[in-house]
């Protein structure tokens, strides 16, 4: 007759299953704590940017920046926090940035640090000649004027310029008083003509522009003070 198993297998087999449960677990959580939950894993902020009260270095508090920062439905790459945090990105942005995640997650990959429009070149004051018909014209991402937003919803808005959600985000936008409102709103082609919002919403529809934005949105303001939206 055999003996069922010995109490010390038992336990570490319980063991053992626990550990693998709790392996499990943390895994299914997306990576946990360490992400920036509206931008996709290893875009997004990591650990070394969770607020630990022992990494206070005595940066104001409670800004409407910080706030969007501590929001989770805005993400942000490390470069985007980091202008964020170093007061580089125009408030009205911000406000904008804000009244958006009331409503959808979203992921900002560029204000100033980071972007540029030819790979390697670092950007100027001026969109480089070559950039379609806007070459020469203020580069509002130099200026902290502009953010480029490339998922929403956890979706990419490469492949959903259609989708609800994308949609959702340019009403969302469109329904900002227009002194608030961005007035260089630009997107896919298909983005832009779904929704049907003109120049006097803030809408870019040069054709050539939108071709340029067929993978994100770009949020920005022309002018230092005031909107060119009509009232
Ligand atoms: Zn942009």
């Amino acid at each position: 007759m055999r003996r069922s198993a010995s109490p010390v297998r038992l336990v570490l087999a319980v063991a053992l299953t626990l550990g693998a449960m709790f392996l499990f677990a943390a895994c299914a959580s997306g990576g946990g704590a360490n992400s920036s939950p509206a931008c996709p894993p290893g875009v997004g902020r990591g650990m070394w940017d969770l607020e630990l009260p022992w990494s206070d270095d005595g940066a104001p508090a409670d800004t409407a920046a910080s706030r969007l920062l501590e929001d989770p439905d805005f993400g942000a790459t490390p470069q985007a926090a980091q202008d964020l945090e170093a007061g580089v990105v125009d408030g009205r942005l911000v406000a904008t940035l804000r009244t958006v995640a009331e409503e959808h997650r979203f992921c900002v990959v560029a204000f100033k640090e980071g972007h540029s429009f030819e790979p390697g070149v670092p950007d100027g004051p001026r969109i480089p000649e070559g950039y379609g018909e806007a070459g020469g014209l203020p580069n509002t991402h130099y200026f902290g004027r502009a953010a480029d937003v490339y998922w929403v919803d956890g979706k990419l808005v490469e492949d959903n310029a259609t989708d609800p959600a994308v949609l959702d985000v340019g009403r969302a936008l469109a329904e900002i008083p227009a002194r608030r409102r961005p007035d260089q709103i630009i997107g896919p082609p298909a983005w832009a003509s779904s929704l049907g919002y003109g120049r006097e919403r803030g809408w870019v529809l040069e054709r050539d522009q939108l071709e340029l934005h067929d993978d994100h949105l770009h949020l920005g303001y022309m002018d230092e003070r005031g909107t060119r939206n009509a009232r």
